[in-house]
């Protein structure tokens, strides 16, 4: 007798692309395949005065558990049964995962970029440079100091934004965080470990874009790590190269928080590298 079939989903604010192109389905389809798991994930467009139907039916259907993609991720919360302890912090989800008959939030995007970033530095104890105080910063800032990270610069252009993010991270992490406005090329200090742009400049079809910091002050010491993962080799990772430091692109947090999403969901460790191949096979379409 088969197995019974296991679903999971993608509720999103709006499809981007065609189910087939969308690379967050084909990633997960791809890791299920290779491993020769009996699971499907699907995606639904879902209006946000429907989010409420929408969880009750995954329940109904008996999902394993789903994603949720802008704009559900802080909305989605009151529909859940509890959260993991990032995601409390962050007031943000993007996973839910049924435990014990109920759906528990978590936030994958910050524990993949450390999980992406742990392959080349440590975080704790080093001093991080953030651009950005977005969903992705606030993700990747909550992750970081709770991995021990000593000392957080949040730089933003605008004051509000990134007052709320070092509040939050001084308030709920043991990292001390301090906000720097942005106003022309920021000059990295030198004492920096890594680097990290968590804004959207220079994501497609804006590759031009350069994000406004000092080439110059960027060290081969540091480790200067992109959220953006299309294109794969922006123009802070060029920079980055050519000034000998480490880089680490955005496909790594994208892959990554898939392999944790489908560990909560199944149990099974997936090989990064298959859902890699597979976003890149459709990015370079
Ligand atoms: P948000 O809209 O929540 O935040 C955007 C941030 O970028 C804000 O801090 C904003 O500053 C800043 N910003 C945008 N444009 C400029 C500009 N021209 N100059 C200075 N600052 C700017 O977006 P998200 O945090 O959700 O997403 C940010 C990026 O992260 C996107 O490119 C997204 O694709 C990527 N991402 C990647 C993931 C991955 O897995 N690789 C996962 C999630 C996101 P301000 O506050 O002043 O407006």
């Amino acid at each position: 007798m088969s197995e019974p079939l296991n679903f999971l989903a993608e509720l999103t604010g709006s499809f981007a692309r065609p189910a087939a192109d969308n690379p967050t389905v084909a990633m997960i389809e791809a890791a299920y395949q290779h491993h020769g798991l009996n699971w499907r994930y699907i995606n639904f467009e879902v209006a946000p005065e429907d989010l409420a139907d929408a969880v009750r039916g995954a329940r109904a259907l008996r999902f394993a558990g789903f994603n949720c993609s802008l704009p559900h991720k802080v909305e989605v919360i009151q529909h859940l049964d509890g959260l993991g302890e990032s995601a409390a912090i962050m007031g943000a989800v993007n996973c839910a995962v049924r435990r014990d008959e109920q759906y528990i939030g978590e936030n994958t995007d910050g524990k993949g970029f450390t999980k992406s970033l742990l392959k080349v530095v440590d975080p704790k104890n080093k001093r991080v440079v953030m651009f950005g105080a977005g969903g992705a910063a606030r993700a990747i800032g909550v992750e970081t100091a709770l991995l021990g990270a000593s000392h957080f610069t949040v730089v933003n252009r605008s004051k509000e934004r990134g007052q709320e993010l070092v509040e939050l991270l001084n308030e709920k992490t043991p990292v001390n965080a301090d906000l720097v406005l942005w106003e022309g090329d920021y000059d990295v200090p030198t004492d920096t470990d890594i680097v990290v742009n968590a804004t959207s400049i220079g994501m497609f079809p804006d590759v031009d874009a350069q994000i406004p910091v000092n080439v110059e002050s960027l060290q081969p010491s540091m480790v200067v790590a992109d959220v953006i993962a299309n294109p794969l080799r922006t123009n802070l990772i060029k920079d980055a190269e050519s000034r000998g430091c480490t880089v680490l692109d955005g496909l790594g947090m994208l892959v990554n928080q898939g392999v944790i999403s489908i560990k909560y969901w199944t149990g099974v460790d997936v090989e990064a590298q298959v859902m890699r191949d597979k976003i890149v096979e459709i990015i370079e379409r």
